[in-house]
This record gives structure tokens, sequence and C-alpha cells, in this order.
């Protein structure tokens, strides 16, 4: 492999082949388990504050087929932010580039739920990553499908091969009870003229998607539609779109950490409250973990470190 075209941090998919990925996860989840109490697990969604911050999985998907889990890797937790990143794919998909006529592509180098750049900017949100950006690329979903939390969901256990696959009530209920951000946001795009439903509907479908349960294995699995055109039949087919999927997770996946994680880590992602990350290496490997202590940003501590680990030694396997 030559290394010097290779302008990704991680081998290749044939040196990847070699490396005892079983022997390599246990060793990650073995370094990292002592920051797992690091961080602070969420509480400004109540139904968060009583996960244990001892959890901690990993999964990859490895292209062409292999799985490799472990840890707390096979227990569902609150996908809640990672959803962004489907929705932004179902919304490619359904909608297209119009989709860009609604919401921008720039990171916003500010939190998750700030609304300042949103007042300055007339209702457009700066990526679909953040919070205003989410509420808009729902409700444009939401327009085309009355129902579309539970075709949301649908997707999702079709990508994920979880049948089973489901919403967490307590957690939609608490978001649902304390979501006055939110909820401002949604009123102000709605202001704004950025917002077709009403804002309760609009909410009611965002905060369901967030609220789904999945395991790392199943948000590993779904996935696998970015590592590449063969990949994860199920979302997006385009290759073209995948690829800009990927350019916007670069850009804005862990808001206004996405340049620390760019320089840790490399990897497109996508982070989310509820401590977990789904990242993919395009062409070789999708992988998600979960660590429910989140540092000030929102993303979690030692999820963070552990992909920063498998980088590093993926590095040097090629
Ligand atoms: N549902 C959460 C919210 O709207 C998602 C935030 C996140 O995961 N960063 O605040």
């Amino acid at each position: 492999m030559d290394a010097g075209a290779n302008t990704n941090p991680d081998a290749g998919l044939a040196a990847l082949e070699r490396v005892d990925m079983s022997d390599l996860l246990t060793r990650i989840e073995r370094q990292v388990r002592p920051l797992c109490r690091r961080g602070q697990v969420a509480s400004y969604i109540p139904a968060l504050a009583r996960v244990s911050p001892d959890k901690f999985g990993m999964a990859i998907c490895i292209a062409g087929g292999g799985e490799y889990v472990v840890g707390d890797g096979d227990e569902p937790f609150s996908i809640q932010s990672v959803s962004k990143l489907f929705n932004l794919a179902f919304a490619l998909e359904e909608i297209g580039e119009d989709i860009w006529g609604r919401v921008g592509r720039e990171p916003s180098g500010m939190s998750f739920n700030s609304l300042i750049l949103l007042e300055q900017e007339n209702g457009v949100p700066r990526n679909p990553l953040i919070n205003p950006g989410a509420i808009v690329v729902t409700d444009a979903l939401l327009s085309r499908q009355p129902d579309w939390a539970e075709a949301f969901l649908g997707r999702m256990r079709q990508a994920a091969e979880a049948p089973g696959l489901a919403f967490d009530e307590e957690v939609f209920a608490s978001e649902e009870r304390h979501g006055d951000l939110n909820r401002a946001t949604a009123w102000f795009l709605k202001a704004k003229g950025n917002l077709i439903n009403h804002p309760d509907a609009a909410l009611g479908a965002y905060f369901r998607h967030c609220s789904a349960a999945m395991s790392c294995r199943e948000l590993a699995r779904a996935g696998r539609f970015l590592i590449g055109p063969s990949e994860g039949e199920e979302i997006c087919r385009s290759p073209h779109q995948r690829r800009r999927i990927c350019a916007v997770m670069r850009t804005c996946g862990l808001y206004d950490a996405a340049g620390d994680f760019a320089y840790r880590v490399g990897l497109p992602a996508k982070s989310g409250v509820g401590g977990g990350v789904l990242a993919v290496s395009p062409g070789r490997y999708s992988v998600c973990v979960w660590s429910p202590a989140l540092d000030v940003k929102g993303n979690s501590v030692a999820g963070v470190e552990a992909l920063a680990l498998l980088t590093d030694a993926l590095e040097g396997a090629s």
C-alpha cells in the first residue's frame, strides 16, 4: 500500500485484515475504562442521568463483513444526536439537494443547542448536525411523511438488522418535558419561515428519533452505508451522497469540538449526549463506541479516547 496516496489515517483494508481486532478492542477497552468517570453523564434530559457512567462498549464492522464487539457493546443506549446523521441521509434520499436551501453545511463553532447564530443568520441553521439544523431536516421529512418517526424506526431496524429496535419511552417523555430550549429553537425557526409543520409536531418527531435505543453493534451496522458503495445497501445508495454526508460529519459531527476530534481521531463521526459516537473509515470500517460520561462540549470522554487509540493502532498496521 502506498502510504503517501492514502489520505486516511488508517491502514488499508488488506492491512486491516491482518489485525487481531478482538485483541485490539479488548486492549482499548482496558485502557479507556479508567476514563469512564472523568466526565459527567448528561442530566439536562433527566432520564439520561440514570445511566451508569461505568458502561463502556465498542463495536466495529469491517468492509466486506466481519463484526467485533467488546464490553457493553450489545446494550442499547439512547442514540440522541447520532440520529441526526441518519436523518440527513434519509433527507438526501427523499428530498435531495433541495434540503440545502433550508440548512447550511458549515461548522458552527458553537454548542449543539446554541441559538446565537440562528438569530444572526436569519433562521437558517449552520448545519444539519446541530439541534436547529436537525429540527429543520426532521420538519422537511415530516412534511413528506406524517408518520416520519415510525418510518425512521423502520429504516433503522432494517439497517441495523435489529427487528426489536424501539424508542425509549422514558427518555422521550423526559426530553419532551424538559425540552424548552429546543421548543424555543423550533418556534424561532417558525417565526423565520423555516419550519413548515407546527413546532410541536416537528419537535415530537425530533425527540422521537433522538430517543431511539440502540447498541454499539446495531449503530455500527447501521453506519456501514458510509463505508463505501457496496456496503449497507439499506441507506442512501448514491456514493456521491455518502461521500458528502461524510464531509458534513468531518466538519460538523462533534459540534465545537470537530477540529480537536479531527486532530485526534481523523474520521468522519457523529456523537450524541447519550455517550455514543459513530465513526467511519471510508473503504474500511464503521465503528461505534459508547461511554455515557461527557466532556463540556457534550462528547463522550472515554469514547473519543477509544477512537483515538483505534486510529493510532490501525495507522501503525499498514
Ligand atoms: N435530543 C438532544 C437535544 O436535542 C440531542 C443533543 C445531542 O445529542 N447533542 O438536546
